[in-house]
C-alpha cells in the first residue's frame, strides 16, 4: 500500500539553501530593530568579525560581504587579478564553469583544466598544468564541486602549490564546514563560503578570506570594484566598523551560529557531521541498488544519485515534494533529469537523513508501480 500521511513538513534537503535551526529565526527577528551603528549591533559585528578567523583557524581577517556566494568568487577575481592576467581553472562541473565565466568576464586570459562530471581534479593534473603554463597567476577551483557532488582533494595539492608564486583561489562555498579545509596550513590564497551551506543560514552572506600575500597581491591591483572592494571592507573592519550597510540579521544569527559550532566541539565536529551522514547516505543508497553519480572523492556536503534508466528524475523530485514535503535538488544543466541532489550539510541530523532515504524509498515505489 502507498504511505502517504496528511501531515507534511517542508524540510530542506537542497544543497543550498540548507536548513536553519530555530535559534536563528528568533536571532533574526530579533535584528529587525537594530541600526548598525547602535553599539549592541557594533558588538555582535566585532565579535564574529573575530569568531570566524578563530573558527577557521586563520590569522588574517575574513571579510563578510553582503551577497550571496558568487559576490565572494567575482569579489575573490576582481580583487586578485588585472584584465590580461593569466589564470587556470581547474573545472570539473557547474561551479568550475562559473569561474570560467567570472574570470572571463574580468578580462583574463583563462585556461581550462578539466575532468568530466563526476571525477575529480589530481594532484598530478594540476602539477601538469602548472607546468605547462609558468605564466599563469591564478589557479582557480573549487573544494566541493556542488553539481556532481564531488570533492576536490585540495590536501594532496598543497606540496603542488608549494613555493609557487601563483594564487591558489578554491571556492569552497559547499566546502567549508563540510570537509577538511586547511586555508593557512596548506596555502589557500583565496577562499569563499556563504551563509546557506554549511553555515545554517538564509541566503545573503558570503564570506571571504584572503592569505597575507593575496591581500599585497590585492592592494597593488588598481582596478578593483566599489562595492567588493575587498581592501576597503577589511580596513573598515579593522576599525570596528561595515563599510556599506550589512546584511543585520544574517550577521546577528551568525553570531548564534559561530557559538553553536563551539558549543558542538568547533569547525571539526562540524565537518565530522556531515561526513558520517554522507557516509550513512551513501550505504543507504548503495543498498538501495542505487547508483552515486560521483566516481571518486564523494562529496561530505551533498550526495548526487543517478536516477535509474527509463526514470524521469524530475518527477522523483517532484513525487518527493508533494507527497513528503522534502525539497531536494534536481540535475542542472545537462544532468537534468539524470541525477537528484541531496544535503547533508549544517543543521542537519541522522533521523532527518535516515527519514529521508525512507521517503526517497516510498516515492521510487509509487512511481514503478503505480
Ligand atoms: C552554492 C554554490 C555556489 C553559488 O553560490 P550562490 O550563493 O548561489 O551565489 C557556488 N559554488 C559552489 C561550490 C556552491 O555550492
Amino acid at each position: 500500500m502507498m504511505i502517504r500521511p496528511v501531515i507534511r513538513k517542508e524540510r530542506l534537503f537542497t544543497p543550498g539553501p540548507t536548513p536553519v535551526p530555530p535559534f536563528v529565526t528568533a536571532a533574526m527577528a530579533r535584528a529587525a530593530v537594530l541600526h548598525h551603528r547602535h553599539p549592541e549591533f557594533r558588538e555582535i559585528w566585532q565579535r564574529v568579525c573575530e569568531g570566524l578567523p578563530s573558527l577557521w583557524g586563520v590569522s588574517e581577517p575574513v571579510v563578510l560581504l553582503a551577497g550571496s556566494g558568487t559576490a565572494g568568487m567575482e569579489a575573490l577575481v576582481a580583487n586578485l587579478f588585472e584584465p590580461g592576467e593569466k589564470v587556470l581553472v581547474g573545472s570539473i562541473g557547474k561551479f568550475g564553469e562559473r569561474w570560467v565565466e567570472i574570470a572571463r568576464q574580468r578580462g583574463l586570459d583563462v585556461v581550462v583544466v578539466e575532468r568530466p562530471y563526476g571525477y575529480a581534479l589530481s594532484a598530478d593534473q594540476v602539477a601538469a598544468a602548472l607546468a605547462a603554463h609558468p605564466d599563469a597567476t591564478g589557479f582557480l577551483m573549487q573544494a566541493c564541486e556542488t553539481s556532481t557532488g564531488v570533492e576536490n582533494p585540495l590536501g594532496s595539492m598543497a606540496e603542488v602549490f608549494a613555493g609557487r608564486s601563483v594564487l591558489w583561489v578554491v571556492d569552497a562555498i559547499s566546502g567549508m564546514g563540510t570537509m577538511p579545509i586547511e586555508a593557512a596550513a596548506w596555502g589557500i590564497d583565496g577562499l569563499v563560503t556563504a551563509s546557506q551551506k554549511a553555515w545554517m543560514l538564509p541566503p545573503g552572506l558570503a564570506m571571504v578570506y584572503l592569505s597575507p600575500r593575496a591581500w599585497e597581491k590585492a592592494r597593488r591591483v588598481r582596478t578593483r570594484p566599489y562595492y567588493l572592494d575587498l581592501v576597503r571592507l577589511r580596513g573598515a573592519q579593522e576599525e570596528g566598523d561595515s563599510a556599506f550597510t550589512p546584511a543585520i540579521p544574517l550577521v546577528i544569527a551568525l553570531g548564534e551560529v559561530i557559538d553553536y559550532i563551539r558549543r558542538l566541539g568547533g569547525l571539526k565536529s562540524l565537518i565530522q557531521n556531515s561526513q558520517q551522514l554522507a557516509e550513512y547516505c551513501r550505504r543507504r543508497l548503495t543498498e538501495g541498488r542505487w547508483t552515486l553519480f560521483a566516481k571518486e572523492h564523494p562529496a561530505s556536503a551533498l550526495t548526487a544519485v543517478e536516477v535509474p534508466p527509463g526514470l524521469d528524475g524530475t518527477l522523483w523530485v517532484r513525487k518527493l515534494r508533494e507527497d513528503y514535503g522534502l525539497i531536494v535538488a534536481g540535475g542542472q544543466g545537462s544532468l537534468k533529469g539524470r541525477i537528484f541532489r541531496v544535503s547533508h550539510m549544517g543543521y542537519v541530523d541522522l533521523a532527518d537523513v535516515a527519514g529521508l532515504m525512507a521517503c526517497l524509498e516510498e516515492a521510487y515505489r509509487s512511481l514503478v508501480h503505480g
